[in-house]
């Protein structure tokens, strides 16, 4: 019998979680091997498939995560950023791989990741979709092929639980969009417009976040310029495209050297 990778899912109550558990549970290659919830929440001690709602899959929801994480290959990570940074820890101290989907991070929280990379290896994307990681190479392009007539705004809306704004994955693609200019996002970033804000700088990259309902995740990137606009458009109708861009990266990074890598190594698509 060939030998499957042990996966461990953190936050495995969330939504993000409770698709990884059952895409890892159909997987031929994986076994789920640990489900990770924080102490005191109602799952701990429970088969966590009876919890989803479904038969026991003989996995206990634990609050141990470095027990979870001594017994597993990779561990996949979509909940918050003081978290992810506590799991990056164990990770390294594991040395298994940690694909890690929440968004969210500040820059200081990611420098914190760093001296994880060093015995984990890490896969971070802000979006773990195929689509969206060829829409930012695709923007990088059109962003490079077009001067500063044209205006660049992103686009994004997403479901009224959504804690974080803009969205990992605009943010994604204004950093391909500002790479594509040969700028820093940094430097042309116009976020959270409001009153007599004046004309638009040109050379902005705008951001705007839509909040509502269930949407699971929509993105436009747009250039627009006197007499004509270009948008490309991502538009996601089911979380299972971000799972299964997990499912990849955590099978990608096994027996991997430890360091930071992103969606765009695990598809083959960095320049
Ligand atoms: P969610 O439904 O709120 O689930 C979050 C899970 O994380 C919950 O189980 C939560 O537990 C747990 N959690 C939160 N803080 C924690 C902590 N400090 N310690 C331990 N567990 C903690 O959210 P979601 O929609 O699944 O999204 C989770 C993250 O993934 C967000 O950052 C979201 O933006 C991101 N995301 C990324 C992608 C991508 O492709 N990269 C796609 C979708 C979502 P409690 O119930 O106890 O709070």
């Amino acid at each position: 019998m060939t030998q499957t990778l042990s996966v461990a899912i953190t936050g495995a109550s969330g939504r993000m979680g409770q698709t990884l558990i059952g895409l890892v549970n159909a997987s031929d290659k994986m076994t789920l091997t640990g489900a990770i919830e924080r102490t005191g929440h109602a799952w701990v001690g429970q088969d966590v498939g009876e919890m989803m709602g479904g038969g026991a899959l003989g996995v206990t929801v634990t609050d141990d995560a470095a027990a979870a994480l001594a017994d597993a290959d990779a561990v996949i990570d979509f909940t918050a950023p003081q978290a992810t940074i506590a799991f990056a820890a164990l990770a390294a101290q594991a040395g298994i791989v940690h694909v890690i989907g929440t968004t969210g991070m500040s820059e200081d929280e990611i420098a914190a990741l760093a001296p994880h990379g060093e015995k984990a290896t890490i896969i971070r994307a802000g979006n773990m979709s195929l689509g969206v990681n060829l829409l930012t190479q695709l923007t990088k392009r059109v962003a490079a092929a077009l001067d500063t007539d044209y205006d660049i705004e992103i686009i994004e809306a997403h479901h009224n639980q959504k804690v974080d704004a803009p969205s990992g994955t605009a943010l994604m693609l204004g950093e391909a969009a500002a790479e594509g200019r040969g700028v820093k996002l940094a430097d042309v970033s116009d976020r959270g417009r409001d009153g007599i804000t004046g004309a638009r700088k040109s050379g902005d990259i705008g951001f705007t976040a839509i909040r509502g309902g269930d949407i699971i995740g929509e993105h436009d990137v747009m250039f627009a310029a006197a007499g004509e606009r270009i948008i490309l458009r991502h538009v996601a109708s089911d979380r299972s495209v971000f799972a299964r861009g997990a499912l990849k990266a955590a099978l990608w990074g096994h027996g991997r050297a430890a360091g930071q890598y992103d969606m765009l190594d695990v598809l083959g698509l960095s320049d």
